[in-house]
C-alpha cells in the first residue's frame, strides 16, 4: 500500500529506508500568514495513509487515523502567483496523492479526485518553503546496518543514500545506462559496516560487492554533500564501475574536473551529480602548491580495480599511493 508523504523536513523525518525522494510540490509557509489556513496531518498506520487536510476536525479522518500535528499554512483561495495543489483518492490502496498537477499525474483511473487542498507558491518565493514529497517504494528496504552501526549513523546513512540516489535519477554527469544500473543497485541488499581504515571516507571489498565499509571518523565530519558525494561513488563501484588509483604528482597528475583517466570515470563524474563538485576539490586551488598538501587529501576509497592499479603504478614518472 505505497503511501505519498509529504513533509517541510527535507531529511524526510523518517522516511528514508522505505520511502523515495519525489521532489518539491510547492512552496508554502510554517506560521499563519494573510489568508492562508492552516493544513492538518493524519496518518493510518493500518494503510500507510498520510491524509492533509484544512478540515480541523479531519474530515472522515478520525475514525482510523492518528492526529500528527500540523504540516503547513497555504492559502485558501488563488492569490497572485499561486497554484492549486489538488488532492487525489485510490480507494483500493487507501492512499491520499496531493499534486500540483490538475491531471493528477498518477490520476485516473487509479486515482479520483477530490478536490483542492490549498493553494502554493510554485516557486521560491520570500518566507516560503518547500514541501517535499515522498513515496513509500520500498526503496533501500533491503540495506542492512552492523551492530555497531549507531541508529544516528544508520538514519544519516539512509537520508544521504536518497539524496544521491534522487541526485543521480536527474543528473547529466552519467549516462542512461550507468544511471540505471546504479539506480538499480539501491533496491538490492548492500550490508554497511564500519571501518578505521586511515585515509580512506569509505570502500568496497571488490567491484560489483554489495557491501560498503564507511570510516564514520573521516566522512561524518566532512559534511552532507561530501557523505552523498561518496556514498554515490561508492555504490557505482556496486554497480560495477571501477577507477585506477588517483595519481598525486608528476606529469600525469590527475586534478578534480580534468575529465582524465581518474576524475573521468563513472564513479568520479556520480560525484559530480550530488552539488556540482568532485572530491578532492580542495586541490584545484592548489594546482601549483607542492604535491605534499594534495597527498594528505582524503580519497573516497582506495582502488577496487588492481588490473587499472597495475597500469597506472607502471606508467613513468607516477607516483601511485592507496589514500
Ligand atoms: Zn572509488
Amino acid at each position: 500500500m505505497p503511501d505519498h508523504f509529504y513533509t517541510l523536513d527535507f531529511a524526510g523525518e523518517l522516511a528514508p529506508g522505505n520511502y523515495e525522494r519525489e521532489g518539491i510540490t510547492g512552496y508554502v509557509y510554517t506560521s499563519m500568514q494573510p489568508n492562508t489556513v492552516a493544513i492538518y496531518r493524519w496518518y493510518n498506520s493500518t494503510s500507510h495513509d498520510h491524509f492533509y487536510t484544512a478540515d480541523p476536525g479531519g474530515e472522515l479522518a478520525p475514525q482510523n487515523y492518528k492526529y500528527e500535528g500540523i504540516a503547513w499554512y497555504m492559502f485558501n483561495q488563488r492569490q497572485v502567483n499561486t497554484v492549486a495543489l489538488y488532492r487525489w483518492y485510490n480507494s483500493e490502496s487507501g492512499d491520499h496523492f496531493y499534486t500540483a498537477d490538475a491531471t493528477g499525474e498518477l490520476g485516473p483511473p487509479a486515482y479520483k479526485s477530490e478536490g483542492i487542498l490549498g493553494y502554493m507558491h510554485p516557486n521560491p518565493t520570500n518566507h516560503a518553503v518547500p514541501i517535499y514529497r515522498w513515496w513509500e517504494s520500498g526503496l533501500l528496504s533491503n540495506f542492512s546496518f552492523d551492530d555497531d552501526i549507531t541508529e544516528a549513523q544508520r538514519r544519516k546513512l539512509l537520508e544521504r543514500h536518497t539524496w544521491a540516489f534522487y541526485r543521480a535519477g536527474i543528473c547529466g554527469n552519467i549516462g542512461a545506462e550507468e544511471k540505471e544500473k546504479v539506480r538499480a543497485v539501491y533496491r538490492q541488499g548492500i550490508r554497511h559496516s564500519a571501518t578505521t581504515l586511515p585515509g580512506v571516507n569509505a570502500y568496497v571489498p571488490d567491484l560489483n560487492a554489495r557491501h560498503l565499509f564507511i570510516n564514520f571518523n573521516n566522512l561524518f565530519p566532512q559534511g552532507d554533500r561530501e557523505i552523498a558525494q561518496t556514498l554515490l561513488h561508492e555504490m557505482m563501484h556496486c554497480a560495477g564501475y571501477p577507477h585506477p588509483a588517483h595519481i598525486d604528482s608528476g606529469p600525469n597528475i590527475d586534478r578534480p574536473y580534468d575529465g582524465g583517466k581518474y576524475y573521468g570515470t563513472a564513479p568520479l563524474r556520480s560525484e559530480l551529480c550530488i552539488d556540482g563538485v568532485q572530491s578532492d576539490t580542495s586541490t584545484v586551488g592548489m594546482v601549483l602548491a607542492s604535491y605534499a598538501v594534495t597527498q594528505t587529501e582524503l580519497r573516497a576509497c582506495p582502488v577496487v580495480n588492481p588490473t587499472a592499479q597495475a597500469n597506472e603504478a607502471t606508467a613513468p614518472g607516477d607516483v601511485v599511493t592507496q589514500a
